[in-house]
């Protein structure tokens, strides 16, 4: 296939947003809007576009060409170190070369900083930090609030991304400070790269598209630099603290926020905060839910950590329901006991730490649990293992 070629950056109007709109060979035109009202952010250059499809265009091995001016300092990374360190943690992506029509010293450095706001625990300790916290230095104050839609919410998504902005948007008028949101088409052109894969690229997008007004985005870390790693993992969240300063320039700088924390230390940062009054970590996509389930793993994850910290009845009932976690709350420490993943390994260090007693019934349903979890493991190798055999078998004939 030939080389992927991106038209400079227009500007169209609809429905009240401004949208910036490039047309892809090969591909419908990709694009961003945001609300009329913030159009003033929007950056002249196709930087954004660069990052955008860098990954998709690296997937096909397809050669990119950006239309209008790229940052020279972006695009020498974007044909080096960048490529280099998304092909160690997704081996399936090729090197490709990448052109512009014009290369540019970076622009201007904007004053405006943001942060992905979400009303997660993530994104809510970005502004305990870097809004409401004393001694923020003005360069790295939060001035703005971003939300956007590049792929979170599923592929047909915004009426759910909608309905997940209104308490936010109530928020950031109680903040005082402006909420962006940003819709984009931005996911349908990731057709074979999900999101969890890729976020780190398209939030990164959004922040050099908004360039002509914000300098800085904070991203909310969502592991400890102790998980941080390059790998095979396909998380692309795991790679920010390196990532990140390979996709900044001197016009827009993009930093990975809180990786010092672990997860629960950033719950923990919460307890007692104005923040934690629209903590939204709940993973349900029921449109018609309002606030957090306090039964998927990420509520009770959360609700067993302030359960721990001592502090969890000040966030019942207006964040949590305890009655109903204490439904699942016995299922989730079993799998606390018992599982290797990195939240839940902090769990039980900062257990340790509280001198936090589990019962005997925890730790046996934790053993029940294992047993059952690499029973399934073990059946799952003898299956490919055996598929294996099958066919060398089947070839040799
Ligand atoms: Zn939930």
């Amino acid at each position: 296939m030939g080389p992927m070629v991106v038209s400079p950056p227009r500007r169209e109007r609809v429905d009240g947003q401004t949208r910036v709109v490039v047309d892809v060979s090969d591909r419908a035109p990709l694009w961003y809007s945001v609300p009329d009202r913030f159009a003033e952010l929007l950056a002249d250059r196709s930087d954004h576009v660069l990052v955008g499809v860098l990954m998709p265009a690296m997937k096909e091995a397809r050669d990119l060409h950006i239309g209008g001016t790229v940052t020279d300092s972006l695009l020498h990374q974007a044909n080096n170190d960048l490529q280099r360190l998304l092909r160690m943690e997704h081996p399936d992506l090729r090197p490709i070369r990448i052109t512009a029509d014009i290369v540019a010293l970076p622009a201007a450095h904007a004053p405006g900083v943001a942060t992905a706001y979400s009303g997660g625990v993530d994104s809510s300790a970005v502004l305990v930090e870097y809004f409401s916290g004393e001694g923020v230095p003005e360069s790295l104050r939060v001035t703005h609030l971003l939300n956007n839609n590049v792929g979170a919410h599923g592929p047909d998504g915004y009426e759910l991304w909608q309905v997940r902005c209104t308490p936010l948007k109530r928020a950031a008028a109680e903040y005082g400070l402006p909420f962006v949101t940003v819709d984009s088409n931005l996911d349908a052109h990731y057709p074979r790269i999900g999101f969890l894969e890729s976020v780190s690229m398209r939030n990164a997008s959004v922040a050099h598209l908004l360039s002509a007004g914000i300098g800085h985005l904070h991203v909310g870390s969502e592991i400890s630099y102790v998980f941080a790693r390059v790998d095979d993992s396909g998380e692309i969240a795991r790679l920010d603290p390196m990532l990140l300063p390979l996709l900044s320039t001197t016009a827009v700088s993009i930093s990975s926020a809180n990786s010092g924390m672990t997860r629960v230390q950033r719950t923990v940062a919460l307890i007692g905060r104005p923040e934690a009054r629209y903590l939204d970590v709940c993973t349900d996509d029921d449109p018609t839910r309002v606030g957090n389930c306090s039964k998927c793993a990420k509520c009770v994850r959360a609700m067993l950590t302030l359960e721990i910290a001592g502090h969890l009845q000040e966030f019942c009932p207006d964040v949590f329901t305890y009655s109903t976690y204490s439904e699942h709350r016995d299922a989730y420490i079993a799998r606390v006991l018992s599982a290797g993943d990195p939240l839940e390994c902090e769990i039980r260090d900062f257990a340790a730490a509280q001198g936090w007693h589990w019962r005997i019934s925890d730790r046996r349903r934790a053993a029940v649990r294992w047993v059952r979890v690499e029973a399934k493991r073990s059946a799952r190798r003898m299956l490919r293992r055996f598929g294996r055999h099958r066919q060398e078998s089947a070839s040799t004939r």
